[in-house]
């Protein structure tokens, strides 16, 4: 069975939990550097990007995220943790942890629209995922890489790139686990090569 981490600094962490136990892997939070080693595959899970980089900064997690990617270990950003993972933000000079191919904008879908539900095609996952969008950012260009998974009213809410998956809205607050177990099979995938 893969281990999968959230990282546990804030955000929607308890229900990402949940969602990976119901798509049969093992959970564990991460709120320590040293835990990364113990996992297979991460969620850097939605909340406030901004607020969450302050952490990820204040407990020296950055050089640790950067080289988990390094190591080839599936990463799965949803809604901050989606800005979180791109190369690109949309009025910001740097990046995050920026290792996915892709240009984020931030709260993207206007202030009526702060939370809404939407039926969604995810390529590869589902025909009708109800995602929950909260104040959620889209992307705006992706790589050449860049695996394309699903649009909301044309805009693109969900990509993979390799070993790293995103989406803008928040897949763990629903009893739907199709795309965490699509993440789940990333993961199994990646550590079956490991020890090929
Ligand atoms: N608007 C938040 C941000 O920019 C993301 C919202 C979310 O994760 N639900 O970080």
């Amino acid at each position: 069975m893969v281990k999968i981490g959230i990282l546990g600094l804030q955000g929607a962490v308890r229900e990402h939990v949940r969602s990976i136990e119901e798509s049969g892997a093992e959970a564990a939070v991460i709120k320590k550097v040293e835990q990364l080693s113990e996992v297979d595959g991460l969620i850097i899970p939605g909340g406030e990007s901004t607020a969450i980089r302050k952490l990820i900064d204040k407990y020296g997690f950055m050089d640790h995220l950067k080289e988990f990617a390094k190591q080839g270990k599936p990463m799965f950003g949803t809604c901050a943790g989606l800005i979180l993972l791109a190369k690109h933000i949309v009025d910001y000079k740097e990046p995050h942890i920026g290792v996915m191919d892709i240009t984020v904008e931030r709260n993207s879908f206007g202030r009526q629209k702060e939370s809404f539900e939407a039926d969604l095609a995810i390529a590869g996952v589902a025909d009708d995922f109800t995602a929950v969008f909260i104040r959620a950012p889209h992307i705006v260009k992706a790589g050449e890489n860049v695996e394309i998974l699903a649009k909301y009213e044309e805009r693109i809410v969900a990509a993979r790139e390799g070993q790293f998956l995103g989406c803008s809205f928040h897949p763990e607050l629903t009893d739907d686990h199709r795309l965490t177990q699509y993440f789940v099979n990333m993961v199994e995938e990646a550590k079956s090569k490991q020890f090929a």
